[in-house]
């Protein structure tokens, strides 16, 4: 995964750069060596201190009142006070393993630290929004906790305490709780119930409340025990034909955001970017099997007749307003024939829609083809969320070419870098190096990690992003080489500002940002189409900002410190 800030320009950086690797480094500590897990051992010596001690002051205050010397002492005093100073000993050294601890483990990172908060006081670092966060703040937030939720779930009543036992002893199948129940929020909860039993693992940090468990029935996902929270940060205005969006870009990766703000900020400095689709269409291509290849070869003639076409268009069409048969583009393989039918699909991403217009066909061909075996509707040349050619070379779903002229000046202010070093870099990294690995369509540097994030945020199939990511970016000087145009071309953006995961609150409130809320009325797709070409914006601003971190060497410095936070991992231990 690469996306970087970058700051200090080309000059030699004296920071020790401590490689880390991917998993989190293990602080160990003294507490560590407790047989008994920290939180336990803690509660037994509390409790083993306090006890004894109002055990000895009650015992002690009958001794005067019955003006019995208090040194005389009998045999529970003296176990009481020796085990009074055991937890007392026990709990000093505990706050003192802490106090050493703190310093200790401070002076290992101090002198890091310090360079980076130093260079921050001198540079600016990777945007905007990292200008507008106080330095101070973005540590504290750093501390990052595994408290419960604020919002606590009630323990279950008395009837839902037998349907979660039937649900554990199988006798109430876990799917049907919807349906028996006629409330989604409560067999969701009955469920989370049962499962934790069952497995005797705790869900604690999933939440359940705060969610329509409705909006998700026959649609989004099956059997909810709950949902995950994923940030969604903003990175912009981006100024695309235009107007400006403000992209919201849901992850848990540090620096992507703050990465692709400056970008935003490098392009709106430079006049702004403009996109231009080039293709809208949605594709599904079935596989049907004959006796002979020469049958096959006979329907794919059919299908390209152009006399033929209109009779397949009606039949493929009737099934929704805004399904429009754009080509059928076929291929043999022996006796079976795959035919790819591209369609519009107004605002929706099209996958319901381009299917049900196929099975029309294949219902209709039938008459003509009684010999024709239908092996399936999908037939894997559509290509659905597998790396694919077809995809690269045809497109599918929405194509977009979006590019902007980043003047000189912005280019080492902002980006910290120069033209000549980004050009080079794009054509040995983007160009180059993607052809020596056989790439497909990843000739770029992490167009997926701007796309994953929005697609995230704004309710799309996630799963899509392996051929909505496919972008080729070039970088050319241009003006007397004082000034960079780049541009990303993506030809199978797949969005949809209807259906699927976009009706749900939080991705449909990201949509409502960018304006693209829902079908649009007045001109059905358009929204569609708008939030393809801000996909294809934001993944421009992206590309540069990275390519800028690594062309001035700061890639691995920008994930040091924006990537790796100060929290103990190791205190996260499955319950
Ligand atoms: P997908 O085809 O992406 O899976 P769905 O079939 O779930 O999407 O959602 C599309 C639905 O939304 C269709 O029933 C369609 O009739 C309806 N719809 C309403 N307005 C529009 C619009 N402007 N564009 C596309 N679909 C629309």
């Amino acid at each position: 995964m690469e996306h970087a800030t970058g700051k200090g320009g080309n000059k030699p950086v004296k920071t020790k750069v401590k490689f880390v690797d991917d998993e989190e480094t293990k602080v160990v500590k003294a507490s560590d060596a407790l047989p008994l897990p920290l939180y336990l051992t803690n509660a037994v010596f509390f409790t083993l201190f306090f006890s004894v001690a109002y055990f000895l002051l009650t015992s002690w205050r009958e001794k005067i009142r019955s003006n019995t010397p208090l040194h005389i002492l009998n045999l529970s005093e003296l176990v009481s006070i020796l085990v009074l100073v055991a937890s007392f000993v026990y709990l000093l050294g505990f706050f003192g393993i802490d106090f050493v601890q703190t310093p200790a483990l401070k002076d290992e990172e101090e002198e890091e630290e310090d360079i980076i908060v130093h260079e921050d006081a001198r540079i600016v670092p990777c945007g905007q929004a990292l200008e507008i966060a106080p330095i101070a703040s973005a540590k504290v937030t750093q501390k990052v906790s595994y408290e419960k939720p604020a919002i606590e779930t009630p323990p279950p009543t008395a009837e839902d305490e037998e349907i979660i036992k039937a649900v554990v002893a199988g006798t109430i199948p876990s799917y049907s709780l919807e349906t028996k129940l006629g409330d989604c929020k409560r067999a969701a909860s009955i469920r989370r119930e049962a499962l934790q039993r069952v497995t005797g693992k705790s869900l604690e940090g999933l939440p359940l409340e705060g969610f329509d468990y409705e909006s998700i029935l026959g649609q989004c996902c099956e059997m909810p025990v709950g949902y995950i929270t994923i940030p969604v940060g903003i990175a912009g205005p981006l100024m695309l034909d235009g107007r400006e969006f403000s992209v919201p870009m849901a992850t848990t990766e540090g620096c992507l955001v703050a990465s692709t703000n400056r970008g935003c900020k490098a392009i709106n400095l430079s006049g702004g970017a403009s996109s231009v689709l080039l293709k809208d269409g949605m594709t599904r291509a079935p596989v049907v099997r004959f006796n002979s290849a020469k049958r096959a070869a006979e329907l794919k003639f059919f299908m390209e007749d152009p006399d033929n076409y209109e009779t397949i268009s009606m039949v493929f069409n009737k099934s929704s307003r805004f399904g429009r048969l754009q080509t059928i583009k076929c291929a043999v393989a022996g006796k079976n024939l795959y035919m790819r039918f591209c369609c519009s699909t107004g605002d929706a991403m099209g996958m319901n829609m381009v299917s049900k217009g196929v099975q029309n066909v294949l219902d209709f061909l039938q008459n003509d083809f009684p010999d024709m075996d239908v092996i399936g509707i999908s037939g894997n040349y559509c290509s659905d969320k597998k790396p694919a050619a077809v995809n690269w070379i045809e497109g599918r779903g929405k194509s977009v070419v979006c590019e902007a002229v980043i003047k000189g000046g912005i280019v080492t202010k902002v980006l910290k870098t120069n033209v000549a070093a980004l050009v080079e870099l794009n054509m040995l990294k983007n160009l180059t190096g993607s052809a020596i690995a056989g790439a497909l369509g990843g000739f770029n540097a992490h167009a997926s990690n701007i796309v994953s994030a929005v697609y995230l945020a704004t309710g799309q199939d996630p799963a899509q992003n392996i051929e909505s990511s496919h972008c080729i970016t070039m970088m050319e000087a241009i003006n007397d080489a004082k000034d960079l145009h780049v541009s990303v071309t993506m030809p199978s953006i797949e969005v949809g500002t209807v259906g699927g995961g976009t009706q749900l609150a939080s991705q449909s409130a990201c949509l409502n940002l960018l304006g693209v809320k829902g079908a649009n009325r007045e001109a059905p797709g358009s929204n569609a189409r708008q939030l393809a070409s801000v996909v294809a914006g934001a993944v421009l601003a992206g590309e540069l900002s990275l390519m800028s971190a690594i062309a001035a060497g700061q890639l691995v410095k920008s994930h040091m410190k924006y990537n790796r936070s100060s929290k103990d991992v190791t205190a996260v231990a499955s319950a």
